[in-house]
């Protein structure tokens, strides 16, 4: 997605360990134009898909999902962080954050994840896939159907996408940044 690779290279910034920042347009201020041309791509690359539900992680997962959500008229659901003490009945699952260099938990109230679900995963980066693999776990724990995964960037160089493929899911990703070696963005030709 030209648009998109375009705006990584203007904005987007290299960090030590192959983190880029992109809090101009996607992980602090936002930029909702953008946000909808990312939903209406991977909309697009979905589009032969039956899909009923889409689902992220909070936080920088649920603009791209809730535009995705709005323009489909599908229900969204973020796993969240933090278990709410009003919700009993949840499907629960570890996470590890490669940038935070932690575990955490994920919840997601059965309400809201069944066995009737065909869903799509949606989130700003795939990385090393862990954040991925807990939504697979949350999926099969529910018994729903993951349909795929859209990513906003991907960073080729950290192997999520291997993962997913060995997992049979299906993976598509806007953006695809080869390397971020000596603190240059290579992005891969789309
Ligand atoms: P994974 O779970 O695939 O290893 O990492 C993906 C998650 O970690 C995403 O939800 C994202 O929030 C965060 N993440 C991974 N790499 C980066 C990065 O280079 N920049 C930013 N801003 N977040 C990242």
């Amino acid at each position: 997605m030209k648009t998109l690779r375009d705006r990584i290279l203007k904005d987007g910034k290299c960090f030590e360990g192959g983190i880029l920042k992109v809090d101009k347009f996607i992980n602090h201020q936002m930029d909702p134009n953008l946000m909808k041309q990312i939903a209406v791509e991977l909309i697009r690359r979905y589009a032969s898909t039956e899909i009923n539900k889409i689902i992220t992680i909070e936080a920088s997962g649920i603009a791209p999902a809730v535009m995705m959500g709005f323009l489909l008229d599908l229900p969204v659901v973020f796993a969240k962080k933090k278990k709410p003490s009003t919700m009993n009945d949840m499907l629960t699952t570890k996470v590890f954050s490669f940038t935070k260099q932690r575990e955490y938990n994920i919840v997601i109230s059965k309400e809201y994840l069944t066995k009737d679900d065909k869903v799509l995963f949606v989130d700003d980066f795939l990385a090393y896939g862990n954040a991925a693999k807990g939504i697979i776990d949350l999926c099969q724990q529910a018994g729903a159907e993951l349909v795929g995964m859209g990513f906003i960037i991907e960073k080729a160089f950290q192997d999520g996408r291997k993962m997913l493929e060995a997992a049979g899911v299906r993976c598509e990703s806007l953006a695809i940044i080869e390397s971020l070696d000596n603190c240059e963005i290579k992005l891969k030709e789309q």
